[in-house]
């Protein structure tokens, strides 16, 4: 127990987190003890929600091991059969739904239990909030208040977690403390497949089982952002990869050439990178391509499109930029990486720092050679190999 990761987290992080468990705790011990028995109408929809739930989970992943695909907790399925439960079950069967996620994290693949414990209480109280705001007894299944009580349990769930990640690092990217936008859009129809069981399961329990399709398809849905990131971004470097970084330079210098906008290309490769690899290995040649496309995304604007051309070769569109200052873009560039210190273990297993890296950089514009994305980049690797000629570490303009 004192090896818990738990006691890592910082001080008001560790009391956030206790206090929103502990809350869950009591909020879950009052449900049991002061809601009545269920009556069997109330079991058999109990049996159904529950039921289509765990078919769709079990479902979800089976087709993500047949396509072997990650597995991922499948937050926005537990979402969609307990919104149903806030419209159509008592308190006490609502609380036993509960049990859906907690079941998942303890028989799933669960890296931080307390994390796992923590994101289960916050489900558990914003769950609980969702049905004290359409009424305990006798929840209110007005429009209006319907979309009150989808919003609270979104809400409510999202805040909570998100402080807490926020007080454990609260330097962290604003994407991993809220979420990413598709999340927002996912449990909006979470809620929506949950709402409209609730309503199937009144008219008679069995037909919640037409919900089990959509949950499904919800499911697998909301695999796609991290497809989209498969097929655009280059693993190693977090950069968009050959083919994403083409389609985006071809529609900016489109956009570029009706609007006759000056655009310019930087084409780099790594000068003498083989050595690294060769003399520290290949985990410090990852480490330092990694290093040097953070560095790179650093010294460029938002806008601009930094992408993977190959191994260690990067190529950067500068949209709204003349030759002058793509040359000096460039120049910052160059020294930017000559500066750089690249933290790395060494074959030998010890830590090895990396310095003294450079790299070469062919610089291309629309202003010579047009707006076709081959032509800039032909002139731009003419140029790359006149610098490397030259003697590596230099800026060439094409
Ligand atoms: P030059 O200054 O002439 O560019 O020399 P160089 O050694 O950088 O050039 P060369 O093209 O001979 O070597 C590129 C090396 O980049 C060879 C390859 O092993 C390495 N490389 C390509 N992709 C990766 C990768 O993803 N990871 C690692 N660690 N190395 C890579
Ligand atoms: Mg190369
Ligand atoms: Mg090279």
């Amino acid at each position: 127990m004192r090896e818990w990761p738990l006691w890592r987290l910082r001080k008001t992080a560790l009391l956030y987190w206790l206090v929103v468990d502990a809350a869950a705790v009591a909020v879950g011990a009052y449900v049991l003890v002061s809601t009545p028995r269920p009556n069997a109408e109330q079991v058999v929809r109990f049996s159904v929600i529950a039921g289509t739930g765990l078919v769709v989970i079990v479902g979800t992943a089976v087709a993500a091991l047949l396509s072997k695909d990650s597995q991922r907790n499948p937050w926005a399925l537990h979402i969609s059969y307990l919104s149903a439960g806030v419209l159509a079950l008592p308190p006490n069967l609502l609380a036993l739904l509960l049990l859906g996620p907690a079941l998942y994290g303890v028989l799933g693949v669960r890296p931080d239990s307390h994390r796992w414990l923590f994101t289960m209480a916050a489900t558990t109280l914003a769950t609980f909030a969702a049905r004290a705001v359409l009424g305990w007894e006798r929840p209110s299944w007005n429009l209006g208040m319907l979309l009150l009580s989808g919003t609270v349990l979104l809400l409510a769930r999202a805040l909570l977690v998100a402080f807490g990640l926020w007080l454990r690092a609260p330097s962290s990217a604003a994407d991993e403390v809220l979420g990413v936008p598709i999340d927002v859009v996912l449990g909006i129809v979470a809620c929506s497949i949950g709402t409209l069981m609730a309503f199937a399961v009144a008219v008679e329990p069995a037909r919640g089982l037409l919900a089990a399709p959509p949950m499904f398809l919800l499911e697998r849905a909301a695999q796609l952002p991290q497809w989209r990131r498969f097929a655009q971004r280059d693993a190693k470097t977090g950069l968009a990869n050959a083919v994403h970084w083409d389609r985006m330079a071809r529609e900016e210098l489109a956009r570029a050439r009706q609007r006759k906008q000056s655009t310019a290309m930087l084409l780099l490769d790594l000068d003498h990178f083989k050595r690294v690899n060769d003399e520290i290995g290949h985990l410090a040649g990852d480490a330092v391509l990694a290093a040097v496309a953070l560095e790179l995304r650093g010294n460029v604007r938002r806008g601009d499109l930094v992408g993977r051309f190959g191994g260690e070769e990067f190529v950067v569109l500068l949209p709204d930029t003349c030759p002058e200052v793509a040359e000096s873009v460039a120049e910052r560039v160059r020294m930017a990486i000559a500066q750089l210190r690249v933290p790395t273990t060494a074959t030998d297993g010890y830590a090895h720092e990396l310095s003294g890296l450079t790299v070469s950089i062919g610089v291309s514009t629309s202003d010579r050679f047009g707006y076709d994305v081959a032509d800039l980049l032909v002139a731009a690797d003419s140029a790359l190999l006149s610098a490397k000629g030259f003697g590596r570490n230099l800026v060439a303009m094409a």
